[in-house]
């Protein structure tokens, strides 16, 4: 499912202040809190999809981010697993700040189960770097990662138990539930809350007999290889974030994210300016006068220009879509060609003789008309 535009989802405008988004934030919230929707799947889906927005647009790096990049900039799309998203856990820390302490509603405990189901572990995400060269940007491209981190432990798939099942007792104090309920006063009025059972942990259970390869926690370290399908437009310091590749959560929990950081490499001719791509070209002053044809490199195949007859040195020319796509658009950019006339530094005698006859010359004396466009021209034209 496409996701919906942040300000869309919170209805606001794109130049809404903190105060306004937060206040729409606040109202949905409280329309589509589960509490006051129970069982009810879309409200639970739009409660969800709420924090999201919020979560970005109350952040001003997020927000930043989101408005350059859209969704894939926040991770999740193009190619990254999808998902994202926000579980309870993080929707009701958030409250803390929205509704202003109090944390009535940190009690819930559900790590994506909801209320009333057993506490989950999730996790901890891993941060990888990513080289990437000038091409891999421009096309896109897939990398296979190695990472170390944990995993389902086999002998005990996960349990933490020796022997499978037959390694636990249940919980007497939460009966196997995981949590504890308790009626706590908070900003919406009287609300049953459930907190994590203390003596089990939220595990509903208890080991009586552990594991030896984990040790009783389900997980243990390996090495694994993921598959990266990293977007064509990405930029250096860019984080994606691909859900459920990071380190298993203990006892049978859910897969914490793989965060991906692109580091982008200099490419020896060509330099990145936004996603269009600058080139130095030299052409020397006989071909500047006379005009003729060169070949300049671009990411994937050479391109070749004309040089007219009476080019002037830093004219720059355009090889249209010849730059970098969007990361979350249609516009490719261009690469821009700057023409550089070189000057020779040394001289044989009859060269200089030759050049000495030029200097006189009325052909060879500055007169720029409006088609030599001056550096402040040019400019104005390389950022339109
Ligand atoms: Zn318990
Ligand atoms: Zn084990």
């Amino acid at each position: 499912m496409a996701k919906r535009d942040y300000y869309e989802v919170l209805g606001v405008e794109k130049n809404a202040t903190t105060q306004e988004i937060k206040k729409a934030y606040r109202k949905l919230a409280l329309k589509f809190h589960p509490d006051k929707n129970p069982d009810n799947k879309e409200a639970e889906d739009k409660f969800k999809e709420a924090a999201e927005a919020y979560e970005v647009l109350s952040n001003d790096e997020k927000k930043a981010k989101y408005d350059r990049f859209g969704h894939s900039g926040m991770g999740g799309g193009g190619g990254f697993g999808g998902g994202g998203g926000m579980n309870m856990d993080d929707i009701f820390s958030q409250f803390g700040d929205i509704f202003g302490g109090g944390g009535g509603f940190s009690g819930f405990g559900g790590g994506g189960g909801g209320r009333g189901s057993r506490r989950v572990n999730r996790g901890s995400n891993i941060r990888v770097k990513v080289k990437m060269t000038l091409a891999d940007v421009v096309n896109g491209v897939e990398k296979k990662i190695k990472v170390k981190k944990f995993i389902n432990c086999s002998p005990c798939s996960g349990s933490g138990a020796a022997g499978g099942s037959g390694g636990f007792t249940t919980c007497d104090t939460c009966k196997g539930a995981g949590q504890v309920n308790r009626v706590t006063n908070t900003f919406l009025g009287q609300m049953q809350t459930a907190a994590t059972c203390p003596t089990c942990g939220g595990d509903g259970k208890i080991i009586t007999n552990k594991c030896n390869s984990c040790h009783g926690d389900g997980i243990v370290k390996d090495d694994d290889t993921i598959e990266l399908k990293i977007p064509a437009g990405v930029e250096d310091g860019m984080q994606l974030s691909v859900s459920g590749k990071g380190n298993m959560g203990a006892r049978n929990g859910v897969a914490g994210d793989l965060i991906v950081l692109i580091e982008e490499e200099e490419h020896e001719d060509l330099k990145r300016d936004g996603n269009n791509i600058l080139y130095d070209l030299y052409i020397s002053l006989p071909d500047a006068i006379l005009g003729t044809d060169v070949t300049v490199p671009t990411v994937n195949a050479k391109a070749k220009i004309k040089i007219e007859p009476g080019t002037q040195g830093g004219k720059v020319l355009r090889l249209r879509n010849k730059g970098i796509p969007e990361v979350n658009g249609y516009r490719t950019g261009d690469q821009m060609v700057n023409v550089n006339v070189w000057t020779p530094q040394t001289l044989s005698k009859e060269e200089k003789e030759i050049i000495e006859k030029l200097r006189g010359a009325d052909n060879f004396k500055p007169n720029p008309t409006d088609q030599d466009k001056g550096f402040f021209e040019r400019m104005k034209e390389y950022f339109k």
